[in-house]
């Protein structure tokens, strides 16, 4: 994994690139006015992540207190909460879906803050953990439900062992928190728990959690066992990190390109019966007309029609909103 090393400040997930000349500037000025930070694809003086602005699309969303600190929940809508890990470079997202019966949890998270007991705050109902992927920072609190369903997939079956690479040892670096960990959580190497496997989920399966149904596509790309979650009643997308309002990581061991976008066209397909996309990673709404904007950066990137940003191991092509970050 040479590859994934620590990602440059200028590409963290906090900052979408539509906004990073703010947050340059922002970086500039902590730095005590250096300037020419992106000159050359050098990274900002300061490598201060997490004093970057909060995207705008906060401010509207409705936060939901709870126990731990470690965790910011909101309430998408009436029974759609995303929870969100803002104090860890990843920023990752994480959703509870509640139907009339059982619960659904996309994704648990890095495993820092306890998930289980931040999910009985929000909903009585039996709960049952899908995985977007299993990528570590969405599958870090698994061990502690009962019930978690992943693909049927060498990948998949490698991380429920817990195997980590380097990138993800390096997880509670202390560049990569902003803030306090939770009391109980020691720093130093991270590590993933196993988790055992209650059932193995196939594509086009639909989920009834009672008054609410979920279909499953598989969307292999960014991970060999990426997949989203369809709520087309109520039109919402929750698109793992096949889609979200930051650098796209596509360099990781695993990843597919021509995969990704196989399953991106696909999805852009989707995207006039939808209402929102809920992606899981730095802002947890977004417009559903992004992923035919993702449809055609990808046939750009693939045309090479596009120039990318050159950093030491990533090309960065830049879009509105987003940009995708490939292996050089
Ligand atoms: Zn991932």
């Amino acid at each position: 994994m040479a590859r994934l090393r620590r990602r440059p400040a200028a590409v963290s997930r906090f900052v979408r690139p539509f906004a990073l000349a703010t947050f340059l500037a922002s970086a500039s000025a902590l730095a005590g006015g250096q300037d020419g930070v992106l000159e050359g694809g050098a990274v900002p003086a300061t490598d201060d992540w997490c004093r970057g602005p909060r995207p705008a699309a906060f401010a509207s969303l409705e936060r939901v207190p709870t126990a731990q600190d470690w965790f910011e929940v909101y309430r998408i809508r009436a029974d759609v909460f995303a929870i969100y890990e803002a104090k860890q470079y990843e920023e990752v997202i994480s959703y509870l879906i509640v139907g009339d019966e059982k619960a659904l949890l996309f994704d648990s998270g890095l495993g820092v803050g306890h998930m289980a007991a931040l999910v009985r705050e929000l909903s009585s109902k039996p709960v049952t953990v899908l995985n977007s992927h299993t990528h570590f920072d969405h599958v870090g609190g698994n061990a502690e439900f009962e019930d978690v369903w992943n693909t049927d997939t060498p990948f998949s079956h490698a991380s429920a062992r817990g195997e980590l690479d380097a990138y993800g040892r390096a997880t509670l670096e202390p560049d990569r928190l902003c803030g306090e960990l939770p009391a109980d959580v020691a720093t130093g190497p991270y590590t993933l728990r196993p988790w055992r496997v209650t059932h193995r989920i196939h594509d086009g399966e639909r989920i009834d959690l009672g008054g609410r149904v979920l279909e499953v596509i598989f969307t292999p790309g960014h991970a060999p066992d990426s997949l989203v979650l369809l709520d087309r009643a109520r039109g919402l997308l929750f698109t793992g990190d096949t889609y979200y309002p930051g650098p796209i990581y596509l360099f990781a061991r695993g990843t597919d390109f021509d995969a990704y976008a196989r399953s991106v066209s696909q999805l852009a397909r989707l995207a006039s019966e939808l209402q929102l996309l809920l992606p899981a990673h730095t802002v947890p709404v977004a417009e559903p007309a992004q992923l035919v904007a993702l449809e055609h950066a990808v046939e750009e990137v693939r045309a090479g029609t596009v120039e990318p940003v050159t950093t030491e191991d990533t090309l960065e092509y830049r879009f509105d909103g987003f940009s995708l970050l490939l292996a050089r």
